[in-house]
Formats: structure tokens, sequence, C-alpha cells
């Protein structure tokens, strides 16, 4: 019976590698310490679907969780349009402007102040400095 991987290597080597993954709605992202790019993955449910590579220059030295939080927050902020599903997209159609809100928050650790405009469904609930839970106020945008 033939089988599924064949190689030509004759030196059984094990070894182990750690993984940091990070969270963010739907993405998870995920580090490997061999390598210095992050993989991002749609998951749910039981699926994980692999969803794009980030692999920037001038990425930061991450080591640990925190500053793999902050990098992803910052990213998904500037990567990830939340768009309405399509329940929510047919009850836009009968109002007129969508709504934006403009949400702020001071960081009670950094002392960041958070600004960010955006629909309400987003609903932002951490520092986009520090990455550390926050409360965020909204004010609608006329
Ligand atoms: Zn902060």
């Amino acid at each position: 019976m033939s089988k599924m991987i064949k190689t030509t290597d004759t030196d059984v080597k094990v070894d182990t590698t750690k993984i940091l993954v990070v969270e963010i709605g739907t993405l998870s992202f995920e580090l490997d310490e061999r390598f210095p790019w992050i993989d991002v993955y749609l998951v749910g449910g039981e699926s994980k679907e692999f969803v794009t590579q980030i692999d920037e220059e001038n990425m930061p030295a991450i080591v640990e969780h925190e500053e793999l939080i902050r990098y992803c927050l910052n990213w998904y902020f500037n990567n990830v349009e939340i768009i309405a599903s399509e329940e929510l997209e047919r009850t836009a159609q009968e109002v007129p402007v969508q709504e934006q809100y403009k949400f702020i928050s001071k960081c009670p650790i950094c002392s960041y102040q958070n600004e960010l405009i955006t629909s309400k469904c987003v609903n932002p609930s951490f520092c986009m400095n520090c990455g550390v839970k926050t409360t965020y106020q909204s004010i609608p945008l006329l």
C-alpha cells in the first residue's frame, strides 16, 4: 500500500514549537515561534479556514500574547470591514442613512485615547494601543 507522504529524509528528528493564538471575533491569528509571519484563519463551529498571511516588512518581534493582541487589533481595525448580514442589509435599505457611531474610550491602563467611527454593530471593547478590555462610549453621528 502506498503511503500518503513520501520523503527522502532518513533522519526522523522530533521537534516541538509554540504557536501563539489570538482570536478576534471569528478570526484566529496564529504566530508560530519559528516564523515571523501571522496566519489568519476564519473559525466557526468546527471549521477552520485559511484567510491570509500577515507578513509585513516592519513586523515587530512578537513573543507574548499581549504583543500579539495589540498587533492583531490594529490589523483588524485597518483591514476588516464589518458589513451587515443579509437580513440586516434588507432592513438597512428601508433606512436612508447607514447609522454611524463614534466610539471613544480612554484606556484605564495606558491612558490611550481610543477613537473610532463605525457602524453600531461593531461594538469595540479593547484598547487599540495595549489590547486590554476597556469600555467604549458610543455617540451617534448625524
Ligand atoms: Zn491601553
